[in-house]
Formats: structure tokens, C-alpha cells, sequence
């Protein structure tokens, strides 16, 4: 990517928050906590108001300039459950909103979202099943002017720190996939809304994720996010974008990891020679190098597509695989070449282990994005 002037600035002004946002990143993940005060520091950074227009704030930036201050983001910042959070503040609403969204909901929302007063999270996944996500159980039954939500849903990441939800239901279960879903919009504190403790997890541990039930909640029908019917429209619209936001994040940790791991080879010896000199050692880095510049290659691809509205399905489904397996892939030649201090918590490697493992899983997990490969094949 050549990127302009501009692009750099935006780009600057999260790299120079590097220091307070990787502060302590090893406590906060072992206490398992939120760290409120540096996500002070990700307002201060800019990165949640590049892709909002002007008018509520935003530094009103296309999709490719977002990415390169989300890479930026991965490079700089050690705790990739706040970079999480950042890229599902992102995604998850205001993304949305500003494309199917009403003037009004605009208004109500978007500033308060680029600024991050706001915290956002969607809700898709239920205990009965992710992958396919639209045998859905929860349903929202019009009732005069409200919506009425009857369900749950769990893994919601932010979840409990969230203030407002977009909640994907079955508002005509006989229409099924295809104009039977809609998204409404949900303030926490609204009666018949409980958000569950968070659920413990292997990784992304700053990241708070945990389970939401609806008894009969009542959501005014002017919150229906776009039309109603609209669900998989839009899930499709988030989906891509959540692929390219969070994922370019990954190609700046894997960056980083890999600097990491040049330095510790250059400097660390055995049997008098630094280990880098040795081909075992190099090699790894050499494949740390293919996996790095083959994923921001094939995320950039990828988002380029979307960017200018041409299809991208399998350069999505490839983008997400690639650097979700490369990130664990990185993860774990970073642990090995550090060996015992790689094994061991303070130096951080072993929490990038346990972060990377859940992109395979997220935004479609690795399975469901060879399945799309091979329905584009026309397997
Ligand atoms: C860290 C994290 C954050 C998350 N955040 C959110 C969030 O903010 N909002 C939200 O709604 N959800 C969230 N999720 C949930 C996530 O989207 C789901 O976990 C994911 O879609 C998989 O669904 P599942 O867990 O029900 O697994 P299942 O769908 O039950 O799948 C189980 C296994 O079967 C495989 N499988 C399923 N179907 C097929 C098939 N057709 N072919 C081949 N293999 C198949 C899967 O790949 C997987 O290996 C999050 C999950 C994690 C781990």
C-alpha cells in the first residue's frame, strides 16, 4: 500500500499512543479485566472515528484507509483484546448504521459512537449454534408500535460493557434466510434485557464477551436497523467489513511478533553464535516473513474488492483463513525460538498463542471459509 500524508497522520496519531495502550498489557490479561483507562487512550488515538463522516465527528475515511490505521494499531498495541474491542466498536454498529441506518438513528447514535462514549456490540451467535447462524431462535413479534424479543445469545464480545446492541432476530420465521431476519437496535438498561457476567476464555482475555436474554423486551419499532426483513443483508455488509478490520489488525501483531523474534534471534547465542545463524532458527523467521506478507497482501486484495463494490466472497474467505492460520502459525514459531522464556508468561509470547486461536473461529470460523472456497469452485 502507498499511503498519503494524511493517511500517515491518522496512522501517527495511534502509534503514538503505542506505550499507553501495550502498558501492563501482561497484568491486565492475567487479571482478565477491561482496562477502562486505556480505552481513554484508543479515543485519544483517533482509530474509532476514521471510516464516520464529519458531521458526527469522523475523520470520514474509505475502508482501505481504516485498515492501514488498524494495521497500525496491531503493530503498536500489545493487548489484542482492546484492539478487539476497538475493531467490534467499529463493526459491529456504527458500520452499519451509516449505511442502512435513518437520519434519525444517525443522529441519536453515530456521534456518540465515533467518540466511543458509546460502546457497541452485535448479537448473532446463540447457544444452539454460530455457524449457521440463521436457524436463529430468537424472535422479535411486532405488537402495535414495539418489537416484541424473546431469546438469547451468547460469546457477544463487549457484550458486558456494551451500552447499545445490534440484536439479529427472526422477525418472520416462515420467510426464513432470505427476508425473514431483521437487526434492532437495543440500549442496555431497557426492561426484559439481561446482560449475563462475563464468560471465562482461553484468550483475548481484556476482551469481556458473555451471554444476553430477552424476556419479552420491548424495542420501539423505529430501532429496526435498514428494513425490516433486511438481517442477512446486512450481516453480509458487517461480516466483510469485521473480516477486514480485525484481520489487518492481525497482519500488524504478526509484524510485530516477527521484529520480535528477528531481534531475540540476532542477540540470543548458543554454542557461541547468535541463533539466527542457525538455518532451524532462520527458517522459521524466514516463514514468519511469507506468512506476514502473504496475509496483508491478501487482506488489502480483499478489501480493495470491497471498497470498490466488486465481489470479493473468496478473496474475504482467503484473507480470513490465511491470517488466522499464519497468526497461530506465527504464534507458535515465535514460542519456539524464544524457548523457555517463549514458554513462559512475562514474556507475552504465550498469550499471543492463546489470542490467535480464536480467529479461527470468529467472523466464520476457518471450516465455514473453506466451505465458501469450495462453493466458489463450485464444489
Ligand atoms: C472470541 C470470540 C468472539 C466472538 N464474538 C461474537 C460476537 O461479538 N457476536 C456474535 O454473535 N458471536 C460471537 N462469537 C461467536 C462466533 O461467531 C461463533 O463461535 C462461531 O460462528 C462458531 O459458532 P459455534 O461456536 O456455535 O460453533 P458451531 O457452529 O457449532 O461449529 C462447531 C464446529 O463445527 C464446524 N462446522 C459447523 N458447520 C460446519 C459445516 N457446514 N461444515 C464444516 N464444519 C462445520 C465448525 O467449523 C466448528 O469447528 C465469538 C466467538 C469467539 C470465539
Amino acid at each position: 500500500m502507498k499511503w498519503t500524508e494524511q493517511q500517515l497522520e491518522l496512522q501517527h496519531a495511534v502509534s503514538e499512543m503505542g506505550e499507553a495502550l501495550s502498558k501492563d498489557h501482561i497484568e491486565w490479561d492475567q487479571r482478565a479485566e477491561f482496562p477502562w483507562e486505556k480505552w481513554q487512550s484508543i479515543k485519544a488515538s483517533g482509530v474509532l472515528k476514521v471510516p464516520f463522516p464529519k458531521k458526527y465527528g469522523g475523520h470520514e475515511q474509505d475502508i482501505l484507509t481504516t485498515m492501514g490505521v488498524l494495521e497500525q494499531l496491531g503493530y503498536c498495541c500489545e493487548d489484542a483484546g482492546l484492539s478487539f474491542v476497538a475493531s467490534t466498536q467499529i463493526v459491529s454498529i456504527g458500520t452499519p448504521l451509516l449505511r442502512f441506518g435513518t437520519e434519525s438513528q444517525k443522529a441519536k447514535y453515530l456521534e456518540k459512537i465515533c467518540s466511543g462514549r458509546t460502546i457497541c456490540a452485535h448479537a448473532i451467535t446463540e447457544a444452539s449454534g454460530g455457524s449457521d447462524a440463521f436457524a436463529m431462535r430468537t424472535t422479535a413479534t411486532l405488537k402495535d408500535d414495539k418489537y416484541i424479543l424473546n431469546g438469547s445469545k451468547t460469546f457477544i464480545s463487549n457484550g458486558p460493557i456494551a451500552d447499545l446492541f445490534a440484536i439479529y432476530a427472526m422477525t418472520d420465521k416462515d420467510k426464513g434466510v432470505m427476508g425473514g431476519a431483521s437487526v434492532l437496535l437495543l440500549e442496555r438498561g431497557t426492561p426484559g434485557f439481561e446482560i449475563g457476567e462475563p464468560i471465562k476464555k482461553m484468550g483475548l482475555n481484556t476482551s469481556p464477551l458473555c451471554e444476553l436474554v430477552f424476556n419479552n423486551c420491548e424495542i420501539p419499532r423505529k430501532n429496526v436497523l435498514g428494513k425490516v426483513g433486511m438481517g442477512f443483508s446486512i450481516l453480509d455488509y458487517v461480516m466483510k467489513r469485521e473480516i477486514l478490520c480485525s484481520f489487518i489488525i492481525s497482519v500488524g501483531e504478526m509484524q510485530r511478533r516477527m521484529e520480535k523474534c528477528i531481534e531475540y534471534a540476532k542477540t540470543r547465542k548458543q554454542f557461541g553464535k547468535s541463533i539466527g545463524s542457525f538455518q532451524a532458527i532462520a527458517n522459521k523467521i524466514v516463514d514468519m516473513k511469507i506468512a506476514v506478507t502473504s496475509s496483508r497482501e491478501a487482506v488489502y486484495r480483499a478489501g480493495k474488492k470491497v471498497q470498490n463494490n466488486q465481489n470479493a466472497t473468496i478473496d474475504l474467505a482467503i484473507a480470513k483463513l490465511i491470517t488466522s492460520e499464519n497468526d497461530v502459525a506465527t504464534a507458535l514459531n515465535a514460542i519456539q525460538i524464544f524457548g523457555g522464556s517463549g514458554y513462559m508468561v512475562e514474556t507475552g509470547l504465550e498469550k499471543d498463542l492463546r489470542n490467535s486461536i480464536a480467529g479461527t473461529i470468529y467472523s466464520g470460523t476457518s471450516e465455514i471459509q473453506r466451505n465458501r472456497i469450495a462453493g466458489m469452485l463450485g464444489l
